[in-house]
């Protein structure tokens, strides 16, 4: 794929194959677990499915062109954020992880590294900035930051984590490659949880890396091949499919967030409203120079659990649930997980594709009386 392409048209043809006179140009999955291989080992062949698949390399090298690196495939996002925290780190290493990012990254290096002799420290997003990043082998961030949408300056935060010789990850799953291309940044690698927006069809679990480094590849792919942790070729190819519409699904996503964001900013019953697209944020300035849109997530506060209850269970067209990204509009209370430090009435609302009038009009259904 030309590099000079944008990105709505590199998505719509992300791993395309060149085909020939009368062969599909939309390749279909590759079912198999073992390949014809005879005589010494082929370097080039493909030899056995947990180390290589053609489903995978389509999405890989459609993903790469995006990312402006190499992509590995995983079985989720989670899958992925432990290919990078299991890949670089041995016992001694000290690791920085977000203390209100994703709970579960959290959580597995405090449940698994830690027991190896890794040490871990977890720092609120807010004082990233001014961390000592002396002696941390690995810091392991997300920007904009879930549920409360703060943003890190990813540029600013390489050249800290570089100068004392780190490696810096980032979550990109909010942002997904279409919004935000972080090792364009500085950041040695990119990690996005596909489940959410890349495919958006709330159907698949799934998940990347990405990196210019050759090592960092190396080391995250013989993981993966030991690990056994791969993808199906069929959730591949329905991802490879569902990214398709990203570009389109998002624009139609952001435009409706900005609006419904506007719109709760001037609602009596809200406390407070967090969205990186409105000027007054916290988070507007350093998203308008890094970010190629404002995403879909908006936070907004509701004080009590009984006024949030009230409106997730009066809405009629936001769904219930908790993930984000999808076509659907989907909304949850964050504290009812007991893993988020926030607000018991704070929901995190995920912007779907509908007419933004209709969700509009639920909101303020569900927020009436
Ligand atoms: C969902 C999510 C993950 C984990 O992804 P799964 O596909 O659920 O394993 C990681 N990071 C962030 C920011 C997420 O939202």
């Amino acid at each position: 794929m030309k590099d000079n392409y944008r990105p709505a048209t590199k998505i719509v043809h992300a791993g395309a194959a060149k085909v020939k006179q009368g062969e599909a140009f939309n390749q279909g999955p590759v079912f198999a677990s073992a390949f014809h291989l005879s005589g010494d080992v082929d370097p080039k062949a493909y030899q056995y499915a947990r180390f290589h698949n053609p489903t995978w390399e389509a999405i890989e090298s459609g993903l790469g062109d995006l990312e402006g690196g190499s992509v590995l495939v995983f079985p989720s996002g989670m899958a992925a954020v432990a290919a990078v925290l299991t890949s670089f780190v041995k016992s001694g290493d000290k690791i920085l992880v977000q203390s209100d990012g994703y709970y579960a990254t959290r959580a597995y290096a405090e449940n698994f590294l830690v027991k190896f002799g890794v040490e871990v420290i977890a720092v609120p997003t807010l004082s990233i900035p001014d961390q000592d990043f002396s002696d941390f082998k690995l810091v392991f961030v997300e920007s904009p930051s879930n549920p409360l949408l703060d943003v890190l300056d990813i540029k600013r935060l390489a050249e800290k984590v570089h100068a004392a010789d780190g490696i810096l990850a980032i979550d990109n799953t909010t942002m997904t490659p279409i919004g935000q291309q972080p090792l364009r940044l500085g950041a040695d690698i990119s990690m996005c949880s596909d489940t959410k927006a890349l495919n958006g069809h709330s159907d698949v679990l799934f998940g990347h890396v990405a990196t210019k480094n050759e090592s960092m590849l190396e080391q995250m792919l013989l993981w993966r091949k030991l690990s056994g942790n791969i993808p199906g070729p069929m959730e591949t190819w329905l991802v490879h499919r569902g990214m398709a519409s990203l570009d389109m699904r998002l624009q139609r996503m952001v435009n409706n967030a900005q609006v419904i964001a506007e719109f709760l900013q001037n609602l009596s019953s809200v406390k407070s409203v967090r969205y990186p697209g409105l000027k007054e944020d916290p988070s507007y300035v350093i998203a308008t120079e890094q970010m190629q849109h404002y995403g879909f997530i908006i936070s907004f506060d509701l004080g009590e659990k009984t006024n949030a209850d009230r409106f997730l269970k009066k809405a009629k067209l936001i769904i219930e649930a908790t993930s984000f990204g999808g076509m659907h509009t989907m909304a949850e209370r964050r504290a009812r997980w007991g893993t988020d430090n926030v607000s018991p009435g704070l929901i995190r609302l995920s912007v779907g594709c509908e007419a933004v009038e209709d969700i509009i009009a639920d909101i303020a259904l569900a927020l009436e009386g």
